[in-house]
């Protein structure tokens, strides 16, 4: 019917034997809302914060921090709202702040929750200008840190934001040792994201910068696969993927067939992934997800995983 095909073009994430599988937006600040919204997101599963703090001198005040979170928070009164902490460093160096030493390797440094650890009273100010913007608003608040790698830094983070009053923390899986601990970390938080961006870096060690690698820069590799498997676990925590292979229509129902439990992505993407899952079930999924681990090379598990999606074109 007419609904039901309006339905599948906005309507919640799920699949064709209606499991639930929320569609989130990865945005950048108040100006990405518009395009999500009119995408049908369920609400963020990325919010990059760090664009609030380019190009600055110093840190932007509380009360500056506030409104801009604010303004993402209230375009979603009735979603869920996921505020990634700070990423400086890396591939997103901030002028005000410069890792503390001379860095040969700065994907390799002092970037993420690493900066934290090393600045507490930047993460306090961001987590108290949060929990000031998410003061009686309806959106269901997560806050979730980049580049976490133990168990301890993920239990460290959980503290500060329950000090700051923020309930629900999170972090991202980007590292391999987080993914291969994930039960670990998984016990120190509410919810796991994964970063398949600096994830893919992190396990082929290919800086996801280079052109000349972008090879290695693939989530279709059959070890991507295998520790994307390995960040779901057995802890049966939420676990959602917010890189950029969650906008790849087999990938996302490779995703959900690996126990993946929401998608969030670039705006334009959500239809074709909203219709992609509502093509096939979640059976068809898994079935795609062990075909595509079952190969040895990322166009062979693509072409496996299609095998088992008919109508993916
Ligand atoms: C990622 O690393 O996959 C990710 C979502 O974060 P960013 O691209 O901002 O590093
Ligand atoms: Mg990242």
């Amino acid at each position: 019917s007419r609904r039901a095909l309006l339905e599948a073009a906005t309507g919640p994430g799920r699949t064709a034997d209606g499991h639930p599988v929320p569609l989130l937006a990865n945005v950048g600040g108040p100006a990405d809302l518009e395009l999500a919204l009119r995408n049908g997101a369920e609400g963020v599963g990325l919010y990059r914060t760090e664009f609030l703090f380019l190009d600055r001198a110093e840190a932007p005040t509380a009360a500056e921090q506030a409104e801009a979170y604010r303004a993402v928070l209230e375009a979603f009164p009735d979603g869920k709202v996921v505020v990634r902490t700070l990423d400086a460093g890396a591939d997103k160096p901030l002028a005000f702040l410069p890792p503390p030493g001379e860095e040969p390797n700065p994907a390799l440094g002092v970037r993420g929750l690493r900066m934290f650890r090393i600045f507490p009273d930047i993460m306090s100010g961001q987590l108290g200008a949060l929990a000031e913007a998410a003061a009686g608003l309806t959106a269901q608040v997560q806050v979730m840190a980049p580049m976490v790698a133990t168990a301890h830094e993920a239990a460290w983070f959980a503290a500060a934001c329950r000090t700051a009053g923020l309930r629900e923390a999170g972090v991202m899986i980007e590292v391999p040792a987080a993914a291969l601990r994930s039960d670990d970390l998984a016990a120190e938080v509410d919810f796991l994201s994964i970063g398949t961006n600096d994830l893919a870096q992190y396990t082929f060690a290919a800086d996801r910068q280079l052109g000349t690698l972008s090879k290695l820069q693939n989530a279709w590799q059959p070890a991507l696969l295998d520790m994307i498997a390995a960040a779901v676990g057995s802890h049966g925590k939420p676990c959602g993927v917010c890189g950029e292979a969650a906008a790849d229509p087999a990938m996302a129902c490779v995703l959900v067939g690996l126990g993946v439990t929401s998608l969030s992505m670039a705006a334009p993407a959500l239809p074709a992934v909203r219709a992609a899952l509502a093509g096939h079930t979640r059976e068809q999924c898994r079935a795609a997800a062990r075909a595509a681990r079952a190969a040895t090379t990322a166009d062979q598990a693509r072409e496996a995983a299609r095998g088992m999606l008919p109508g993916l074109g």
